[in-house]
């Protein structure tokens, strides 16, 4: 499949569902109508697992085209940033995912300007959705946004390497960050346990503000209050992927087959593959919504400041909604004047030139 092409996949044609037929009804209604769209980003050195997982959770195959570059090549190449789009359609709800890979992060020998790629990426995409906002055709914008970034980290070693903790320090003002260590099935509970916590540990130790699921309202009921503490409690994911069936006890499982046993990637004794997909699915609204009220308002505002439009002041703004709808239309307006000058100014230095 080229990068950038749409393929359709129903469940039907796949075993299993992804669940997000189940969104919350209010959304689930909107999204009939419209479709869901949904942006993930997968980043983490190359063999982590983060094709194998994705497959996995989307139940489709998102990567049938890939080849996989040997060392040399590996050492030589810089970060690309490969979106693939999936559309599946669930009992009538359609969502159309776009993941989009990393292949060479964390590759080369010096990795230092790993991130800028990736930086530039995530604000391409800000700076595309700004236009557009500010655009005639408001009602039908794409958003390419980056909603959710799953951070692989390494199952061999102690804890977070040095650039793990610079991405998600450089990143985190940008988007939702989840970290999640990839391929639990080499270590023991016990292991994973000890390296959960160190991880968790230097996250807070280095301010690294990963995504952090909502609190929950007092009047929701009890299974979902437990669902979202368990959910809490197992950041972060630590998750293991196949796309092979296996059959154990009659039952065919999703699952890695070893001398000793099978490891069930739908089995929550085994990882913690099935809270990370409710995560994602039960709080895909939550983590667009950040998206747009927080790290997309964090780049408007710096962007608007660039411009020589004064700042404002976006997060926990309560001086009043209608001010703040009224400076949104003024900036917007004031955007659209300096976009319109700068194309007359073009055209002008065009026509001078001509002459
Ligand atoms: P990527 O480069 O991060 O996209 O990694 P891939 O998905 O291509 O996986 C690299 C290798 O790791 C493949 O041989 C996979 O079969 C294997 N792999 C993927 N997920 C897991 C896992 O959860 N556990 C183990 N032990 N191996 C895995």
């Amino acid at each position: 499949m080229s990068s950038d092409s749409v393929k359709n996949f129903s469940s039907l044609e796949t075993p299993g569902y992804v669940g997000f037929a189940n969104l919350p009804n209010q959304v689930h209604r909107k999204s009939v109508k419209k479709g869901f769209e949904f942006t993930l980003m997968v980043v983490g050195e190359s063999g982590l697992g983060k094709s194998t997982l994705v497959n996995a959770l989307f139940l489709t195959d998102l990567y049938p085209e890939r080849q996989v570059p040997d060392a040399i090549e590996k050492m030589k190449q810089t970060v690309k940033l490969e979106p693939s789009t999936v559309e599946i359609e669930e009992r009538g709800v359609k969502l159309r995912l776009t993941v989009v890979d990393t292949p060479g992060y964390g590759d080369a020998i010096d990795n230092t300007d790993c991130f800028s790629e990736i930086i530039r990426y995530i604000d391409d995409q800000f700076e595309r959705f700004l236009r557009d906002e500010s655009g005639l055709n408001r009602k039908n914008i794409m958003d390419n946004r980056i909603h959710c970034c799953f951070y692989f980290i390494s199952p061999f070693g102690h804890g977070l390497k040095p650039l793990d903790v610079e991405f998600m320090k450089q990143l985190h003002n940008k988007v939702n960050i989840v970290p999640v260590i990839a391929k639990a099935d080499v270590l023991t509970k016990k292991e994973m346990q000890r390296l959960k916590k160190k991880v968790m540990d230097e996250i807070q130790e280095h301010g690294i503000r990963i995504y952090s699921l909502p609190e929950c309202d007092s009047d929701e009921d009890e299974e979902y209050k437990e669902q979202v503490r368990q959910l809490k409690q197992a950041v972060p994911f630590a998750v293991c992927g196949a796309n092979t069936l296996l059959e154990v006890r009659g039952r065919k499982v999703r699952g890695r087959l070893y001398p000793w046993g099978v490891v069930e990637v739908e089995n929550p004794d085994h990882c913690d593959f099935i809270k990370l997909r409710t995560m994602l699915i039960t709080h895909m609204q939550d983590l667009q919504e950040i998206t747009q009220q927080v790290h997309y308002e964090n780049y408007r505002s710096e962007h608007l400041a660039r411009g020589g439009v004064p700042k404002r002041n976006t997060i926990g703004d309560d001086k009043g909604a209608a001010t703040s709808d009224k400076d949104r239309i003024l900036l917007e307006k004031e955007a659209e004047l300096k976009r319109m000058q700068e194309m007359i100014a073009a055209m002008q230095a065009k026509m001078h030139q001509q002459q």
